[in-house]
């Protein structure tokens, strides 16, 4: 009873509650729910896999390990087009995804931390996404100013300009597939894409559900189902540890996509300067253990 009434609690830590993104949020994982009770075709797995693949890449290499951490550089072009297949799942818009991001790395699991479980399940899953404070967003800004200077994300800080990519890439589904494809080809990827994210805020940081391999001042932990389904994101210990380095896996059975990828591109020369874990970092010594690559600048 407790429990439960703890875990409803957690939900309304903060008195106000951005509707409009919630109804959103909830609204996109019901497409992809609701796509289960009606008929699959095989023509429209190529489109899902690539949904997830693309959307998922942009949020875990782009968003995650080269814009946030700065883990390595790679073409203009390149970092476009996976930023925009980021956008197309609607990961959520690069400045703010950022500043809220570090802003974690600095206040893990303190009741600073804008998405622990500290707070409840509910509320480090999803919640904390329509529930942040007014003054997150102004922090948010400053914690990620660098990220502001490119033309496309300080774009995409505008709602309307940021949901363009989503909607072009559901009219063709539409056109091409019929509402059924669409649901199937694009917001079943998403429902996934969505919830092991948040899995990696949520579960990644609760004791027990999963084990640590260095032993940092968070309550992070490597789990290995979601480590393999978030695209290596899941071995979040690891990431805690060494914040700059690009591979979060460590372990040969550490399956981390991401890294993978990451390796494919820099043997084709699409990526380069890549800091990956070393002995010097493991040891919690070395660049890749940086949290930050800079002070945030204030405006
Ligand atoms: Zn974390
Ligand atoms: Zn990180």
């Amino acid at each position: 009873m407790d429990r439960g009434l703890r875990f409803i609690s957690s939900m309304f830590k903060h008195d106000k509650l951005n509707l409009f993104l919630f109804v959103t949020l909830v609204g996109l994982q019901v497409l992809g729910i609701v796509a289960l009770w009606t008929d699959f075709q095989w023509r429209y797995f190529p489109v899902m896999f690539a949904v997830y693949f693309f959307g998922g890449i942009g949020t875990t290499l782009y968003l995650h390990r080269y814009l946030t951490h700065r883990g390595f550089e790679m073409p203009a072009w390149l970092k476009f087009f996976c930023a925009t297949s980021s956008a197309v799942v609607l990961s959520g818009d690069p400045v703010t995804w950022v500043g809220d991001h570090r802003y974690h790395h600095l206040k893990s699991d303190t009741d600073e931390d804008i998405h622990s479980p500290l707070h409840g399940f509910p509320y480090a899953h999803m919640m904390w996404l329509v529930r942040k404070p007014p003054e997150f967003r102004e922090r948010s800004l400053r914690y990620a100013a660098d990220v502001r200077k490119i033309w496309y994300c300080r774009l995409w800080e505008r709602p309307y300009f940021y949901v363009l990519p989503h909607l072009t890439v559901a009219a063709i589904l539409f056109f091409t597939f019929g509402f059924t494809g669409m649901l199937w080809s694009l917001y079943v990827p998403m429902l996934i894409i969505y919830n092991f994210t948040w899995a990696v805020n949520s579960i990644c940081h609760m004791p027990r559900l999963g084990y640590r391999s260095f032993d940092t001042s968070d309550h992070s932990r490597n789990n290995l189902f979601i480590g393999v389904a978030a695209f290596g994101e899941g071995f979040h210990n690891n990431h805690h540890a060494q914040p700059r380095a690009a591979a979060h896996g460590h372990k040969w059975w550490e399956f981390d996509l991401t890294a993978w990828v990451l390796r494919l591109l820099e043997k084709c020369g699409l990526a380069w300067n890549v800091v990956w874990p070393t002995p010097a970092a493991k040891s919690g010594a070395g660049a890749a253990s940086a949290v930050l690559l800079a002070e945030p600048s204030r405006q």
